[in-house]
């Protein structure tokens, strides 16, 4: 297993988090970068992504359990800042696709935040 931290070189969400490429910001804050999917699934889909260059889940360590637990509960948050309904049928599906067989297509960990009124394109 290569290590992963630290090795930003070309990533995509790298660039994205210090806006040497442009994306639809949500929310940033000193460690955590949150920005709308290009290809959404859902009428509300928002990737939510560490500054930290962390490959994936797989690679995650004790270290990084403050940081996840943090966007964790941000998700919800700035779910509903972005019109998505919490109560009755409302709600939200988070997905955090790790590693190849796990659909992962950028390796920079992101937390998929998919929601609104069904159907959906795709999930
Ligand atoms: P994965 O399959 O790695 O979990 O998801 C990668 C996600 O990144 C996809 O949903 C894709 O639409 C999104 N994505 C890929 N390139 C860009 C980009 O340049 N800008 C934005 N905003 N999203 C991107
Ligand atoms: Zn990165």
């Amino acid at each position: 297993m290569t290590h992963a931290s630290n090795d930003s070189a070309g990533c995509l969400f790298c660039k994205i988090a210090t806006g040497k490429i442009p994306s639809k910001k949500i929310y940033e804050d000193d460690d955590v970068f949150v920005f709308h999917d290009i290809n959404p699934w859902a009428p509300v889909h928002f990737l939510m992504v560490p500054k930290e260059h962390i490959e994936s889940l797989v690679f995650v360590q004790e270290q990084h359990s403050v940081l996840l637990g943090k966007m964790l509960v941000l998700a919800p948050k700035l779910a509903a800042q972005e019109g998505l309904r919490m109560e009755g049928d409302g709600g939200f599906r988070i997905v955090i696709n790790s590693g190849k067989e796990g659909g992962q297509e950028v390796f920079h960990l992101h937390i998929h935040v998919m929601g609104g009124p069904r159907p959906w394109k795709r999930g």
